[in-house]
């Protein structure tokens, strides 16, 4: 066969033209700006000829600091097409991260949302490598001016250039695109995503049995660019020519909402907060939603009562994917087999984090070290290994995370013979009581399927009889009375005795990490820290 590589510049030539009429569609606040692939391929080889006026001539890390929109796929598109690494920097991450990153990746230009300056000012004084900063939008460009810095305006810098570029030949290995993890333990590690396996990973994303996606669909694209790569959903909307309905800054309940009404998208992809945050305006406020054919819920578990409302009450199917950055992020995703006929076997199915595809092999190694049984019932750590599944850290060396060719995934869970994936916890959170685990996510998701419960989440804290004991801090409903024993017992009738919370407390909201996920750290030291009001039932 012909050594042609897989490069995001044939992948950027194939959705401008022969997609060339889809269109990414970014949310303005009152309705959308719109432009189509073949424009946005137009303008994608015009920020490559002024990124090389800017002195990107190689490999330079290109970082970019924005919300899901138009010019943000430009840079997708743009930068590892002309040899050069896009790196997407978590804008929700602290300072002190932010500047180790940009420091660590030596990022040379970052293009910034002009609504963002606030946050990057903040910062770029310490980003010792960053030479420009290219604005894209309205915003008051003044806290950018410091001596080791131009500042370029994104439309007036692409404006003169050349609407097409002669893309390079890129070794498909080369590195792409890089993210980092957002550094739950230690500092953030970078991922380096090659042309390859994102030219891999968007074909599976493409496939029915991945997001199912072709130019007949328009994807609400809610899970942030600068996370995990959106999902790869930009990539293969160029690869499907499915259209892109981009939220920029407008990512609360009631804008999603009017943007779903308006744009009427076939398909989205965000966390659960998102989604359970949506659902409740919708059931408060209304809203047209009937466009949407499937959301796909991944990130952290997605609670099977969320999966429920939103098909019951909204006729939207819920599609349960599990994921992580360092697999590009797509690991697994639910769909039933076909030989689940009834309702309940699909379910059963559903409301698991989904089957392995042919590329990601996953086995689970117990707490000795050995590979235990994919049976459907023996619990281990999932290690994966693939083609998008990454081999090492960007400069790092994290060797406990890998494991003789397996990456090791911190995710506790089981794998059946036919490859579903039913996680129970991350090895970090499982509540190891008396020699015996408890799932703190089982337990979240019973919770949060009680009528009176917004969220919840479980934590173990230290106990003097057996090691660790599970706390419930739950969110309650306006106007719920509190009833510790009455959330027990409901949680008596579904999970073993020994399982059930002894300790109790409500809290306003469950903190969250910068990427939206339950952060358990937080309550574990606000309950150390004697801060939380806790009611122990015996
Ligand atoms: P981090 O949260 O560590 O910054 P990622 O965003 O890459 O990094 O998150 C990956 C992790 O998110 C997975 O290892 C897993 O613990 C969790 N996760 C992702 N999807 C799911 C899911 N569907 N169910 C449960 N956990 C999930």
């Amino acid at each position: 066969m012909q050594e042609v590589p897989l490069s995001i510049a044939r992948l950027l030539r194939f959705g401008s033209t022969v997609h060339g009429t889809s269109t990414v569609s970014t949310w303005t606040g009152e309705g959308v700006r719109r432009a189509t692939y073949a424009e946005v391929g137009s303008r994608a080889a015009q920020l490559a000829h002024a990124l090389r006026e800017l002195g990107v001539t190689s490999d330079q890390r290109v970082a970019t600091f924005m919300f899901n929109n138009q010019e943000h796929l430009e840079a997708y598109l743009a930068v590892p097409s002309m040899g050069a690494v896009l790196h997407t920097l978590n804008i929700r991450l602290f300072p002190e991260q932010l500047v180790y990153i940009a420091n660590h990746a030596q990022d040379h230009v970052v293009i910034v949302d002009g609504a963002l300056i606030p946050l990057l000012a903040k910062v770029l004084p310490e980003m010792t490598t960053v030479r420009h900063v290219v604005v894209s939008g309205a915003g008051d460009r003044t806290p950018l001016a410091i001596p080791t810095v131009q500042v370029h305006e994104y439309d007036e810098l692409i404006a003169a250039q050349p609407t097409t570029f002669d893309w390079p030949e890129v070794d498909e290995h080369d590195g792409a695109a890089l993210c980092y993890t957002s550094g739950t333990t230690g500092n953030p590690k970078g991922v380096v995503y090659s042309h390859r396996s994102i030219w891999l990973h968007s074909t599976q994303v493409c496939m029915t049995e991945g997001f199912g996606l072709t130019d007949n669909e328009t994807v609400l694209a809610v899970v942030p660019q600068f996370h995990a790569m959106s999902w790869g959903l930009a990539y293969a909307a160029f690869m499907s020519g499915a259209s892109l309905v981009m939220p920029d800054r407008f990512l609360q309940a009631a804008p999603l909402a009017a943007m779903i009404a308006a744009e009427r998208p076939t398909f989205a992809g965000a966390v659960p907060t998102i989604w359970s945050d949506l659902l409740r305006h919708l059931d408060a406020d209304g809203g047209d939603v009937s466009s949407l054919r499937e959301v796909v819920i991944g990130g952290s578990a997605c609670p099977p009562s969320l999966m429920e409302a939103f098909w019951d009450r909204y006729g939207i199917r819920v599609v349960h994917a599990w994921g992580m950055t360092e697999c590009s992020p797509l690991g697994s995703i639910s769909r039933p087999p076909v030989t689940a006929v009834d309702e309940d076997a699909k379910r059963a199915y559903r409301i698991t984090q989904g089957r392995l595809p042919a590329a990601v092999e996953g086995r689970l190694v117990g707490p000795d070290g050995e590979v235990v049984p994919s049976d459907g019932g023996s619990v281990g750590e999932l290690e994966i290994r693939g083609p998008w599944v990454t081999a090492s850290y960007y400069l790092d060396d994290d060797p406990d995370k890998f494991d003789e060719g397996w990456f090791r995934t911190g995710d506790v869970g089981v794998l059946t013979g036919d490859g579903f994936l039913t996680l129970t916890d991350r090895a970090k959170d499982v509540i190891k009581s008396g020699g015996e685990w408890i799932s703190s996510v089982e337990l979240e998701n019973l919770l949060m399927a009680h009528p009176d419960v917004i969220e919840a989440s479980v934590v173990g804290v230290p106990d003097d009889k057996w090691g660790e004991r599970p706390l419930a801090s739950v969110v309650l409903v306006e106007g719920a009375a509190v009833d510790f024993e009455g959330l027990r017992s409901y949680l008596g009738e579904r999970v073993a005795r020994w399982q059930l919370p002894e300790r109790w407390a409500v809290i306003d909201e469950v903190p969250k990490t910068s990427v939206g996920k339950f952060d358990k750290k937080v309550l574990r030291r606000r309950y150390a820290d004697g801060e939380l009001d806790v009611t122990t039932l015996v």
